[in-house]
């Protein structure tokens, strides 16, 4: 079904839709906000079914997100947002104008016709191969977190974290909190590189995020939950489903320390290594992309949020992760700028606000960016991915579990095959060709290409996924799927 046309459709309401949304109605435009999840608020303040507010101990800044919703809720009220929930964008056409189009329940269609696009999109867990991860028990940081936010579900009752990374914090707090006992975190860094020279000023002027730290150790020991630096997790065993994990130290270069190893008990593991950004809708809509420090693609945004296709600005992980508040930063200034462009000659005009009150919020919005952006980078610098999960794989560890592809067959495709890059590796060796779609194994098939064929680090080529979501056969047999039937509101709920 077609919708009455808007200025500024944004998708993705987390952190930073949610704001630029906000952002855009404020300047007097016309907004739609769709999002796949049932309410506002996106991974940083995901709801339980008992609301947000009955789960207030395992989020932060929540008086932000309570700012937001009044603000969204005035705008749906008076008509001038409209809030689609539920509702997957699997494509955006681009012509004079954009088609965005969605469906939901994975079978009605919903097309939103607007002048300029917010894309804001988030990211999803990081993830490399560990001999043992394909057993069930062993979960992604970010699915373990979800669980727990969302359904109250504990994935168990003895659980390791490990991996790199602040989140790790949040997820081992939740699960210890809620009941779990946290046998341990298993962090592959040290705090030390959050010391490094060129980190020093981006920690001082952050020292906000100091408090969430505390916050954690103080959870931690009421908890009596071990964080264990500079050591990681290196295999998963069981035979149905996990029942123990083998962790070791690492040295400094991020190698196993040899004789480290140590076997615990476990019946859930929850492993993180950071996020990758989720760039299928800005990639299909030709946005150029660069590589972030913390090795992944990203769109390449300019001052105001613009990306290189004239139209589609975008906000939060997808420019780079670096954490809600960097998110929210950017949404506002995406959406001032999206509403912005609305009414101009896009040729020759450049962006200004248009009172001495806008200029001077968006002159602090972009001073607040690259503080926010200079601690992402310090975050990168001290948590880097060690080398040692590459060492500790065994030729048939699964790389690509979707389609079973294990690293002897990587190994073999670039040594017979000739395959040099990640695409070809796809083409030839059908990872990342299964339901993710790469999403699980495209940085460690990217990372395992480069060592076998000698060749450097790529992670493009496996982003390219025209569509952004599962779509029914019957919509792409037909060009479209049946409209949401008409006595569904604007609103999503
Ligand atoms: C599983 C997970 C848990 C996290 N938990 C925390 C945490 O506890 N603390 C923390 O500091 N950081 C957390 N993060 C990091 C988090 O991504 C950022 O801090 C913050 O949420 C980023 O905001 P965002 O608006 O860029 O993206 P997100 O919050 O990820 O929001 C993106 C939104 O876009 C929607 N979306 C994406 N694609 C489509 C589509 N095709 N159609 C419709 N809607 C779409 C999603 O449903 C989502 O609501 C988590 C990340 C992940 C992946």
């Amino acid at each position: 079904m077609a919708s009455s046309p808007v200025d500024v459709c944004v998708v993705g309401a987390g952190p930073a839709g949610l704001t630029a949304a906000v952002a855009a109605a404020t300047a007097g435009r016309t907004v739609a906000l769709v999002d796949a999840g049932a309410r506002p608020g996106g991974q940083f303040w995901r709801h339980s079914p008992a609301g947000i507010e009955a789960d207030r101990a395992l989020h932060h800044d929540f008086v932000k997100y309570r700012q937001l919703e009044t603000g969204l809720a005035r705008f749906v009220q008076t008509g001038q947002i409209r809030l689609l929930t539920r509702h997957q964008v699997w494509t955006i056409e681009r012509g004079a104008r954009f088609t965005v189009r969605a469906l939901k329940a994975g079978e009605y269609e919903r097309t939103v016709d607007a002048a300029a696009l917010v894309l804001a999109p988030g990211a999803y867990d990081r993830q490399v191969p560990l001999p043992g991860w394909e057993l069930p028990g062993v979960y992604t940081a970010g699915g373990a977190q979800a669980l727990l936010k969302e359904h109250g579900v504990l994935v168990g009752a003895r659980v390791l974290v490990a991996g790199t990374g602040p989140f790790l914090l949040s997820v081992a707090a939740g699960l210890a909190q809620r009941g779990a006992r946290v046998v341990g975190v298993y962090e592959a860094n040290t705090g030390l590189g959050w010391l490094h020279h060129r980190s020093l000023r981006a920690v001082v002027r952050n020292f906000g995020k100091l408090s969430e730290g505390i916050h954690y150790a103080g959870t931690f020991a009421r908890h009596r939950v071990w964080y264990h630096p500079r050591s990681t997790i290196v295999a998963a065993h069981g035979d149905t489903e996990v029942r123990a994990a083998t962790v070791a130290r690492l040295t400094r270069h991020g190698a196993v320390v040899p004789g480290s190893e140590r076997r615990i008990e476990v019946d859930a593991i929850a492993v993180g290594w950071g996020f990758t950004p989720q760039l299928e809708l800005p990639v299909a809509l030709g946005t150029r992309t660069e590589v972030d420090a913390d090795g992944s693609e990203i769109v390449l945004v300019g001052d105001w949020q613009q990306s290189s296709t004239p139209g589609v600005f975008v906000a939060g992980e997808a420019t780079g992760v670096g954490g809600a508040a960097l998110a929210r930063v950017e949404g506002e200034i995406a959406g001032y700028a999206a509403a912005w462009y609305v009414n101009v000659d896009h040729e020759s005009a450049s962006f200004h606000p248009r009172s001495r009150r806008a200029e001077r919020r968006l002159s602090w919005l972009r001073k607040r960016r690259l503080t926010l952006r200079a601690f992402a980078a310090a975050m990168h610098r001290a948590h880097p991915v060690p080398p040692s999960w590459l060492d500790q794989l065994q030729p048939d560890t699964l790389v690509c579990r979707c389609e079973e592809v294990s690293v002897e067959r990587l190994r073999t495709a670039a040594d017979d095959l000739g395959v040099t890059d990640a695409r070809l590796a796809k083409l030839l060796t059908r990872t990342g060709m299964g339901w993710c779609q790469g999403r699980v194994c495209g940085y460690a098939t990217a990372c395992l290409v480069a060592r076998f064929a000698g060749t450097g680090y790529d992670p493009r080529g496996l982003t390219e996924r025209p569509l952004a979501v599962p779509v029914p056969l019957g919509v792409l047999a037909h060009g479209a799927a049946p409209a949401v039937p008409a006595d569904e509101s604007w609103r999503g709920e």
